[in-house]
């Protein structure tokens, strides 16, 4: 038996009185409902409280490493709740289940996870004509901070798991619909829409749909559009674009092409090939 050099039960005090089990002599144990550890062990009633000091101790280490406490919690299947109460109470003692998860605390659970995803739901949603407030009201991130993370020059690296959480959460099929034509400054930049992700998170993740949707040159999408549809006016009434546009677009190889247009020939690109169609 190891029982005695566990630094869990080692500061574990004895109860008054004799263990209720008859016949039996050793003390009560002070979590063992009025039975000697032994006997309440065995017996099932139990509560196995351990000293809190050594387990609060290690908490604090790793959270002087740079753990914290939701991280700790998010990591080790203990809850927040009791995580907190160990390092912010003043109680003596904790259950055991509880003091062996928290024990699996480390310097690294932050709490922090790669921004990449939680950035990738925020611009499918602007792509998808999303106000920021809009995008505020779904996710909780207040909509300056929601542009800031959509932002190409955006320092964030990571964010709460907590946070990322909530924008996965809110990443329904329902919110992947189109609500308008966005802002054409959102639309030049050619963000995927959320219904061409599969898996946001996924960092390999870079589906030849979109790269040809939102390719600079529309016209390899157009001219497959075209094809599918049999002609221009086809594609044209398809696509909502007049097929004189399609025409000038597909004839032309410096032309500019209208953020509009172009947003028009990705989104029905995508929504001919695309994962979702
Ligand atoms: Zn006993």
């Amino acid at each position: 038996m190891t029982t005695t050099l566990d630094p869990l039960t080692a500061l574990q005090q004895p109860g008054e009185g004799q263990c209720a089990r008859k016949g039996c002599t050793r003390r009560a144990w002070r979590w063992g409902k009025s039975y000697c550890q032994p006997h309440a062990r065995a017996l099932g009633v139990a509560h196995h409280r351990v000293d809190a000091a050594p387990i609060r101790a290690h908490v604090q280490a790793c959270i002087d490493g740079g753990a914290n406490m939701q991280g700790i919690a998010d990591d080790t299947g203990a809850s927040y709740t009791s995580v907190y109460k160990l390092m912010t109470g003043t109680s003596t003692t904790l259950r055991r289940a509880t003091a062996d998860k928290i024990m699996r605390a480390t310097p690294e659970m932050t709490g922090l996870v790669p921004i990449l995803g939680t950035r990738r739901r925020l611009r499918a949603w602007r792509a998808a004509g999303w106000t920021t407030h809009e995008i505020q009201a779904v996710t909780g991130i207040p909509a300056w901070t929601v542009q800031e993370i959509v932002s190409d020059q955006c320092r964030m690296s990571t964010i709460s798991r907590a946070r990322h959480q909530t924008v996965a959460a809110a990443f329904t099929a329902e919110t992947m619909q189109i609500r308008r034509a966005p802002d054409p400054r959102i639309a030049r930049r050619g963000w995927p829409l959320p219904a061409e992700w599969e898996d946001p998170d996924d960092p390999a993740e870079d589906p030849a749909i979109e790269r040809v949707a939102y390719a600079r040159d529309p016209r390899p999408a157009l001219d497959q559009m075209v094809s599918h549809y049999g002609d221009r006016a086809a594609a044209g009434r398809r696509i909502g674009i007049h097929q004189d546009t399609i025409l000038a677009i597909l004839g032309d190889t410096g032309r500019e092409v209208r953020p509009e247009v172009r947003q028009k020939i990705a989104r029905h690109y995508i929504e001919l090939y695309g994962a979702a169609s």
